[in-house]
């Protein structure tokens, strides 16, 4: 499921391949994927070219002149840039035709991605409430503790919910709680200061140096909780044994001796 690593990439594709290209046509091939009237869409970005391409949490903004593209890749979503219309991906659900023939897909199987239009990356961050990029330069350690303070609840709901950080889902909120120690369930308003600005810190390392390793085709590193993600596994720190259990409604995985 993509989170923000993985969307950083796709922005980094898009970025690649379908900027300053006139868009000659939106085939849209599933609407249920999309979150905006098809002709709206269609106005759009037709006869357009994208200028630029943006990335706030998990959602990616391309700038099509007046409006915004703006994707969010759901559980499935992803991209594919292609010239042969035998290289269309099965589950494209949008595609966009460019003027030198060559095509951008959306994909997405699932269909829990949304395709639409804002009027910019602002108005739809601020209309729909989302909170801070934890890996923008202006996301200092003093306003994550802003953020933190009057809230309540436990410390993976507090990573995972959009509207206080957004680009954080389940995998890497579990992988930061592992690699800072602290346990899912620990409630907010109990962390130390310390535990706090190590969550801080370790959170956007994890982010940064996914994106880096992604970007160039490797795998996790080893001590990640992520390639162990199963119940009774050893855990890569401690020796000790991972645990499977429900937090915030989702498949949660820790060790049951490190994380406090
Ligand atoms: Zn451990």
């Amino acid at each position: 499921m993509p989170e923000l690593p993985e969307v950083e990439l796709f922005t980094r594709y898009f970025a690649e391949h379908a900027l300053r290209q006139k868009v000659a046509r939106v085939d849209v091939r599933d609407a249920r994927i999309l979150g905006v009237r098809e002709d709206v869409l269609d106005g759009a970005v037709r006869g357009r070219a994208f200028k630029r391409v943006l990335r706030h949490g998990k959602h990616l903004f391309a700038d099509a002149g007046k409006e915004w593209l703006h994707l969010h890749f759901g559980m499935s979503g992803d991209l594919a840039y292609y010239s042969e219309v035998s290289d269309q991906p099965r589950f494209a659900r949008v595609i966009f035709d460019f003027t030198n023939g060559k095509h951008l897909a959306f994909e997405d199987m699932r269909l829990f991605g949304v395709v639409d239009v804002t009027s910019s990356p602002d108005d739809y961050i601020r209309e729909h409430n989302l909170g801070p990029d934890p890996i923008d330069d202006a996301f200092t350690l003093k306003r994550f503790r802003e953020i933190v303070a009057p809230r309540r609840g436990v410390v993976k709901s507090l990573l995972m919910s959009q509207d206080i950080i957004a680009g954080i889902g389940n995998l890497y909120a579990d992988e930061t709680l592992f690699q800072t120690s602290v346990h899912p369930r620990r409630p907010v308003d109990q962390l130390s200061r310390d535990e706090v600005a190590a969550i801080y810190a370790t959170m956007r390392k994890i982010l940064r140096d996914v994106i880096v390793r992604k970007a160039r085709g490797a795998s996790y590193p080893p001590r990640y909780l992520v390639t162990h993600r199963e119940e009774g596994e050893r855990c890569p720190r401690c020796g000790g044994t991972i645990r499977r259990t429900v937090v915030f409604g989702r498949t949660t995985y820790f060790c049951g001796k490190h994380q406090r």
